[in-house]
C-alpha cells in the first residue's frame, strides 16, 4: 500500500493526482507563424510553391514542402530545402480537404457558390458529376411545353417543379397510381373539345368540357376542398399550395390517388354512360390509400427485420423516415404495424377498410416536436373540413349495399327457378 496522497477534500493537489482532480485543457497556445503553410508566386509568376516561413540571423526564408497527390503538405525532413523568400512575398492558402491555392487567387470559394442552373443549390465542396450533368443539360435545354403552358395558364412564372415530381414519386405510390395524375401534368388529358368545341362539362353541364374549366368545376371543387378551402387552380392541378409549396406524407398519396380515380371515373362517363358518383370515387380513393399504406408497412417490417438481423439496436432513423412518409393521417409504431390518426379512422372504416383500432396498439404520437422539426419541410398542416365528401361517401355506400342485396335477390330467385325446372322435369 502507498502513502495517502497530500490533499484537501475538493481541491486537486499541486500535482493533480488526488481526488477532485479533473482534467483540465491545456490552454490555447497562439500558433506560431513558422507552422503555418503558406504559398509564394514563383518571381516569373508562372507556378506556386508552398512552405512554412523560416528566419535564421535575421534572414528570411522558405523551407520548401512539395504537396501530396491530394494536397497534403509532405512532412518535414531534415533535407527539406530552405530557399531565401522575403516574408512580403509570403500568402495565406485555401484549404479544402487539401490546398487550393493562394486564398486571394482562388475563385470561386467552393463553400460559398453554387450553379444557377440547378434546382436545388448544392455548394461547390458537395458537388457530384450528376449535379455538373444537370447544370450542363438545363443550361441548354427548355421547358417541355406542358410546363410553359401551366405556367401561362397559372400565370405564376418559375413553378417548382421539381416538388411536383417530388410528390408524385412518393415512395408509397406505384407507376399506375402516378399515370393519370401524369396526364393533368403533361396536360394531356382528352376532353369532348377536342371533337366539339362547345360541349358541355360532363361532370356539372354548366361549363365547356375542357382542361381549363375543371379549376372552376363545382365538382371538382367539392373534390379538391379537403386540402385547400377552397381549392386553387395551383392545387387542383399540380398538388400546390397557395405558397407553392408541396402536399407531402399521405397527403401526396391520398392527392395523387384522388387524381388516378377522378379520371376513371371522368372517362366512363363518356366510354361507359356511368354517373360520375363523387361518393365513389372517395371510397376507391380511401381504400387504395390505406392498401398502399399497409404495403409501406409491409416494407419497414422486412427493413426492421434485416436491421435487427444484423444487430443494429438503433431503428429510431428508420422509423422516422417512414413517419415522414405517413404523416399526418397515418403512422408506424415499433414493430411497423400501422395506425391510422384519429381524424381518418372514421373515414377509412366509413370506406370499408379495416383498420387496427389505436387501443390495440401501444398509442404513440404521430410525431413528437423534435421530430417534426428534423424535417425538412415546414408546412402548415390545418386541413379544411371534409363534410361534403363524408355525405358523398355514405350515398355512394347505400348505393353499393343496395347494389349487392338487388344481386342477392336476383341470384336467390334464379336458384328458385332452376329448382322448379328441375322438379318439373324429374315429375315428367
Ligand atoms: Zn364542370
Amino acid at each position: 500500500m502507498t502513502e495517502p496522497l497530500d490533499h484537501k477534500l475538493g481541491q486537486p493537489s499541486s500535482d493533480k493526482a488526488g481526488l477532485g482532480a479533473k482534467p483540465r485543457a491545456s490552454p490555447r497556445t497562439k500558433r506560431s507563424p513558422y507552422s503555418t503553410l503558406v504559398g509564394v508566386v514563383s518571381s516569373d509568376s508562372t507556378t506556386v510553391v508552398y512552405g512554412y516561413p523560416q528566419e535564421r540571423d535575421g534572414v528570411e526564408y522558405l523551407q520548401v514542402v512539395p504537396l501530396t497527390c491530394r494536397g497534403l503538405p509532405m512532412p518535414v525532413t531534415g533535407e527539406t530545402p530552405l530557399k531565401k523568400c522575403d516574408f512580403s512575398r509570403m500568402r495565406e492558402v485555401l484549404w479544402w480537404h487539401g490546398v487550393v491555392g493562394i486564398a486571394e487567387a482562388t475563385y470561386p470559394h467552393p463553400q460559398g457558390w453554387t450553379f444557377a442552373e440547378l434546382e436545388t443549390p448544392i455548394p461547390l465542396h458537395k458537388i457530384r458529376i450528376r449535379h455538373l450533368t444537370t447544370a450542363f443539360r438545363n443550361s441548354t435545354t427548355v421547358l417541355p411545353s406542358c410546363r410553359r403552358g401551366w405556367e401561362a395558364a397559372l400565370q405564376i412564372e418559375g413553378l417548382p417543379w421539381h416538388l411536383v415530381y417530388q410528390r408524385l414519386y412518393h415512395p408509397a405510390l406505384t407507376s399506375r397510381d402516378r399515370k393519370n395524375n401524369m396526364r393533368i401534368l403533361n396536360r394531356s388529358l382528352s376532353t369532348r373539345s377536342w371533337s366539339d368545341k362547345s360541349a358541355c362539362c360532363r361532370l356539372c353541364g354548366g361549363g365547356r368540357d375542357r382542361l381549363s374549366h375543371l379549376s372552376e368545376c363545382p365538382v371538382m371543387l367539392k373534390l379538391f376542398s379537403c386540402f385547400e378551402s377552397p381549392p386553387s387552380p395551383a392545387m387542383i392541378y399540380l398538388g400546390l399550395r397557395k405558397d407553392l409549396s408541396p402536399l407531402t406524407g399521405s397527403d401526396a398519396v391520398l392527392y395523387t390517388v384522388l387524381w388516378k380515380f377522378t379520371l376513371i371515373s371522368y372517362t366512363r362517363v363518356d366510354c361507359e354512360n356511368e354517373e360520375f358518383d363523387i361518393g365513389t370515387v372517395v371510397r376507391n380513393t380511401l381504400r387504395r390509400t390505406h392498401v398502399r399504406m399497409e404495403a409501406m408497412s409491409g416494407l419497414l417490417k422486412l427493413e426492421l427485420e434485416r436491421y435487427r438481423s444484423r444487430g443494429e439496436a438503433n431503428i429510431d432513423s428508420v422509423l422516422a423516415r417512414y413517419r415522414k412518409h405517413a404523416h399526418p393521417d397515418f403512422s408506424f409504431d415499433s414493430q411497423g404495424r400501422l395506425i391510422a390518426a384519429e381524424a381518418a379512422i372514421e373515414m377509412l372504416r366509413a370506406a370499408g377498410c379495416v383498420v387496427t383500432a389505436n387501443a390495440d396498439i401501444p398509442v404513440k404520437p404521430l410525431l413528437t416536436d423534435e421530430e417534426e422539426q428534423d424535417l425538412q419541410y415546414h408546412y402548415s398542416e390545418q386541413r379544411p373540413r371534409v363534410t361534403a365528401q363524408r355525405t358523398a361517401l355514405a350515398a355512394a355506400l347505400r348505393k353499393e349495399a343496395k347494389a349487392h342485396d338487388e344481386a342477392r335477390k336476383s341470384s336467390a330467385a334464379l336458384a328458385l327457378l332452376r329448382v322448379r325446372s328441375r322438379r318439373r322435369s324429374r315429375s315428367k
